[in-house]
């Protein structure tokens, strides 16, 4: 992969990519301390591609560069409902009075987050978290802690224009095509640009790291990581001269490795949790076959969900089982297929599926 040497945009600044197409950063207070925006130019104004936490240091900065912007924003697209792909959309389309453009899932999923009921029971969380092995105490941190999506999402405006795969928007007389992913979120849009060989990616496909793929407690017996491992093949047939824009770390060349990267990387972790599970074990049991480094905070609830993931798509694949302990914790071990074949009881390092 390569790094093209543009200059990191500074705070309240734009890095020009190439005419057209304008790259910006906003800081994010999380481990992971920022993230990249982008504005398109169309004859009559800017586009803008995701939008920031919804937080005042993240206003201040785009009344910045706003107000360096000799055209209006004509509209905002936003990839997925993550706080800090969405933050600000509500924000950015009342000043200007201009559309927001999202999927179906990710625009009222997002809806629905905002509206979520304080009083709601918890019983499915503490279910779900339990289940996976976490200690009652544990749990009950986890449930009551967060201050929730409405917390850094300004209100979202309550009309939106669907965006589908396959669409394509002309911006400036080029061809811009959604491109859908899923298994980081419901329905993640892509933007590619068939005449400039440029992809927004979002959060689907990322350098450095890989995005989270998690099984939340809102859908505990989803296959999160078969839908992205689906989803991440057809950016194989993009052209070898895409420039990647990510929503996170830095642009870059060599997409089709990167893509092989990621499910490589997923592959090498479905097959040490075979590996792990020749002996029935929980969620919390497998995540250090998963993460090497020691997990705190809100860190173990995405590691959980990426865990998950994987036991998930081995048991749907029918490469693990699954039971249920005294303590209500799930325990998942390896069917071992190969046995009367394979005398040193690998698992079978291929997989047709992904
Ligand atoms: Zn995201």
């Amino acid at each position: 992969m390569d790094y093209p040497d543009f200059p990191l945009p500074e705070d309240g600044c734009t890095t020009e990519i190439m005419p057209g197409v304008l790259w910006l950063r906003m800081a994010l207070p999380f481990d992971l301390d920022h993230i990249n925006l982008y504005l398109l130019e169309d004859t009559d104004g800017w586009f803008v591609v995701d939008t920031g936490l919804g937080t005042d240091a993240t206003k201040a900065a785009w009344d910045t560069i706003f107000s360096n912007l000799e055209k209006p924003v004509k509209g905002v697209i936003v990839t997925h409902m993550h706080p800090d792909h969405i933050g600000l959309a509500g924000w950015i389309t009342e000043t200007f009075r201009v559309p927001l453009y999202m999927t179906n899932s990710e625009y009222y999923t997002a809806r629905a987050l905002l509206n979520v009921s304080q009083d709601s029971s918890r019983w499915n969380d503490r279910e779900y978290f339990t289940r996976a092995g976490l200690e009652a105490e544990t749990v009950e941190r986890i449930v009551s802690s967060g201050k929730g999506f409405a917390s850094v999402v300004s209100p979202i405006p309550l009309a939106y224009q669907r965006l589908r795969d396959g669409d394509v928007f002309t911006i400036n007389g080029r061809r811009w095509e959604i491109m859908v992913g899923s298994g980081h979120s419901p329905e993640h849009a892509c933007l590619f640009c068939h005449e400039l060989h440029v992809l927004l990616s979002g959060d689907h496909i990322l350098p450095q790291i890989s995005p989270n793929i998690g099984v939340y407690s809102t859908e505990p017996e989803g296959n999160a990581l078969k839908e992205y491992l689906s989803t991440l093949l057809p950016f194989l047939s993009l052209p070898e001269s895409t420039l990647v824009l990510p929503a996170h770390n830095i642009p870059f060349m060599g997409l089709q490795e990167r893509v092989n990267g990621l499910r490589y990387h997923h592959k090498r972790h479905l097959n040490a949790l075979l590996q792990a599970c020749q002996s029935p074990q929980s969620v919390v049991d497998c995540l250090p076959v998963m993460f090497a480094r020691k997990l705190t905070g809100r860190n173990i609830v995405f590691a959980v969900a990426e865990c998950l993931s994987h036991l998930n798509y081995l048991l749907f694949d029918n490469q693990v089982s699954r039971t249920i302990n005294a303590d209500g914790v799930y325990q998942y071990t390896t069917i071992d297929t190969l046995a009367d074949d394979v005398d040193t009881g690998q698992p079978d390092m291929d997989f047709t599926t992904v």
